[in-house]
């Protein structure tokens, strides 16, 4: 590829400060040394004098030089003249044949001429007069030395895009801008990071094992006519371990770890991100098998196309149509996997996510408690702790952490300790590290309330009791109350595939939807706006029902919809007024009656949601089984392969 050549670093380097300091130096040299270009040097006489000479009778000869400069022999007699001693010297010092006596700029021609032939009037001995054009080795390259320059700069600016020149000496750096600046970590060096480092996260790690066969074994992936996959994306909030999953990934398999954030292609050099992503893949491709991690991919990754008027997205765009074309380009045999991280995978460009590309996206959630625990023990490995330190107590404590925050607490638990002059760290330590912890997390993160957790595992609780009663409504899978994204909890079914959907089963899901907020009600007495995504669920479901599907008595068999998509009716409904109030009457009393179903079956059930709840609150993460386990076997079971999920 012919692009591959500029980033050769084997060809020979040119500096453009060579360029530079050269153009410089000869225009120094030029200025100095280049008789004839300077003022400076042919007035050792002035016209006057010399008209002088002239009328003497001393001259014998003139040449004029490019139309500017005279030179000025003398007659043998006046060489002998007192005046004329020092020039008649310098004359022969300078050369064996003649030199010029003198020179001069002679200013006007014409005037010159004039005034010569005046002088010579007065006089008997001819004088001759010849006129010659002398080149001036140094004029070339003066007048070369705008273009020396223009080329200079050229390719000063058309290195710095395409991220070639790797060039030594004080000019390196800059010239580095198009460079990837990846961070090798050699296998037999710097990964030494494996799986055991990586404490919970067990789906995860299942998912990025395969990458780890891959990169070990291509053979018996590539031997079945398989493709190895290029790309798999860890989608999880900061501090949750997408990093250090990764390089566990290089460190299981020992292959080297090219390490980049999604930032550092975005430079204000337009086309620095393009080549710095080149740069990466031609390093990586050179190393394989090898794994590139990319972290905040949204910065380059962001769905393109919107924003188009300013400048900067372009280049995000460029940078992003660059890795593409990279990932899209490599072959089956490259093994160089890519694994970008994000905690934004929504807002991501669809391209990305095509097949071949990152077709695998793994959810790394926070950790719930059992999680928590492992966590704590390998942070707590290298620590010298109290005996007896209780570790389920400290994950007990430490709700909505993430493992960078555990990370953090021990550290910080060692510092007091060290601080108050203990020989180990102890409970109490633990105790005020997490009080600082969550002191500077809240401004960025959110720390939930014991009283908070309550409310979202009832809330939580609710659904599930409701969905598990109600034959038409999907059966649930999990049901966990550690936060993820914008949600305090959520609740996994597994939705039955339906191609046509019975308004009773339509019923049965809108209840168990509104489970969530009957449970706050009825434990609570309050309901709270953590039902806002159930409720809007909810509304576009029994809208959906009225004025799509004709499922409505009060309605009838017509529906509002239009397939054309021409008719978004932005302000003109396409209908009147007056069923345009039957229509929200009909929604609202759909809603209504399912709220008040869900209120009577969790009144019926109130045991076995608290009971359901308590388990929650402890456990944080609860399955069918803990389910079966409360309620006993769901009577109208029935298995399925997807998996929907719910806050
Ligand atoms: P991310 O890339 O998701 O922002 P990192 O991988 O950089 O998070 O995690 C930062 C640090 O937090 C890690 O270096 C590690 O010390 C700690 N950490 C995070 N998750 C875990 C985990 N599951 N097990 C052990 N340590 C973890
Ligand atoms: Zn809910």
């Amino acid at each position: 590829m012919s692009k591959d050549k500029k980033t050769n670093p084997k060809k020979p380097k040119i500096n453009p400060y060579w360029i530079y300091g050269g153009a410089i130096a000869i225009f120094i040299a030029v200025n100095i040394f280049g008789g004839g270009f300077g003022t400076s040097k042919n007035r050792d006489t002035s016209a006057d004098q010399f008209f002088e000479y002239v009328s003497k009778g001393d001259v014998k000869q003139v040449d004029v030089i490019n139309r500017r400069i005279a030179h000025v022999y003398l007659t043998k007699k006046a060489e002998q003249k007192e005046i004329h001693k020092a020039s008649a010297a310098k004359s022969t010092l300078l050369s064996a044949s003649k030199a010029p006596n003198y020179s001069f700029e002679i200013g006007d021609l014409q005037n010159f001429e004039i005034k010569l032939d005046k002088a010579k009037s007065n006089i008997d001995a001819p004088v001759k007069v010849t006129y010659s054009t002398e080149e001036n080795p140094w004029a070339f390259i003066i007048n070369l030395l705008p273009f020396i320059l223009i080329i200079g700069v050229w390719i000063f600016i058309m290195r710095k895009m395409s991220g070639g020149a790797a060039g030594g000496g004080p000019g390196g750096q800059i010239f580095n801008i198009g460079k990837s600046k990846a961070k090798l970590f050699d296998e037999n060096k710097e990964v030494k990071t494996t799986f055991k480092d990586v404490a919970g996260l067990e789906g995860a790690k299942e998912e990025v094992q395969e990458i780890v066969d891959f990169l070990k074994n291509p053979e018996k992936y590539t031997n079945l006519g398989g493709k190895i996959p290029k790309g798999a994306l860890l989608v999880g909030q900061p501090g949750t371990g997408k990093t250090l999953l990764a390089k566990a990934v290089a460190g299981e398999a020992k292959v080297p770890f090219f390490s980049l954030s999604g930032s550092d292609f975005v430079e204000m050099f337009v086309g620095v991100g393009a080549s710095r992503v080149r740069d990466l893949f031609k390093q990586a491709k050179e190393k394989s098998p090898a794994i590139i991690f990319i972290d905040e991919i949204d910065a380059i990754g962001r769905a393109r196309g919107k924003n188009a008027m300013s400048g900067s997205n372009d280049e995000r765009e460029n940078t992003l149509n660059q890795l593409l074309t990279e990932m899209d380009g490599f072959g089956t045999k490259t093994n160089v996997i890519v694994i970008a991280a994000t905690n934004r995978a929504d807002i991501l460009d669809k391209a990305l996510m095509r097949a071949g590309r990152f077709d695998r996206q793994i959810f790394v959630d926070l950790p719930d408690v059992r999680e928590r625990k492992a966590i704590f023990k390998v942070h707590l490995r290298p620590l010298k702790k109290a005996d007896g330190l209780d570790i389920d107590f400290l994950s007990k404590q430490t709700p909505g952490f993430s493992g960078a925050d555990i990370a953090n607490v021990c550290n910080e638990a060692a510092l007091i300790a060290a601080r108050n002059g203990k020989k180990e760290v102890d409970k109490q330590d633990f105790l005020d590290a997490v009080d600082r912890i969550v002191g500077g997390l809240e401004k960025k993160n959110k720390i939930i309330t014991p009283e908070e957790k309550r409310a979202v595992a009832f809330h939580e609780a609710g659904h599930a009791t409701v969905s598990w009663m109600l034959e038409h409504a999907a059966p649930l899978v999990k049901v966990t109350i550690v936060p993820r994204g914008q949600s305090l909890g959520a609740a996994w079914y597994l939705p039955e595939e339906r191609l046509i959907v019975r308004p009773q089963q339509m019923l049965d899901e809108m209840c168990a939807a509104l489970g969530g907020r009957a449970a706050e009600k009825i434990i609570f007495d309050k309901i709270s706006t953590g039902a806002l995504s159930d409720l809007e669920k909810v509304t576009k479901q029994a809208r959906a029902m009225v004025t799509v599907y004709g499922l409505s008595d009060k309605i009838g068999n017509l529906t509002y919809y239009d397939s054309s998509g021409q008719n978004d009716y932005g302000f003109s409904k396409p209908y009147s007024e007056e069923t345009a109030v039957i229509i929200d009457k009909e929604i609202s009393d759909i809603i209504e009656n399912q709220y008040q179903r869900a209120l009577n079956l969790l009144e019926a059930n109130k045991e076995k949601l608290t009971e359901l709840a308590e388990v929650l609150l402890e456990k944080e993460v609860i399955f069918k089984d803990n389910l079966e386990q409360i309620f006993g076997k769901r009577p109208f079971e029935k298995d399925n392969i997807n998996t929907q999920e719910e806050e």
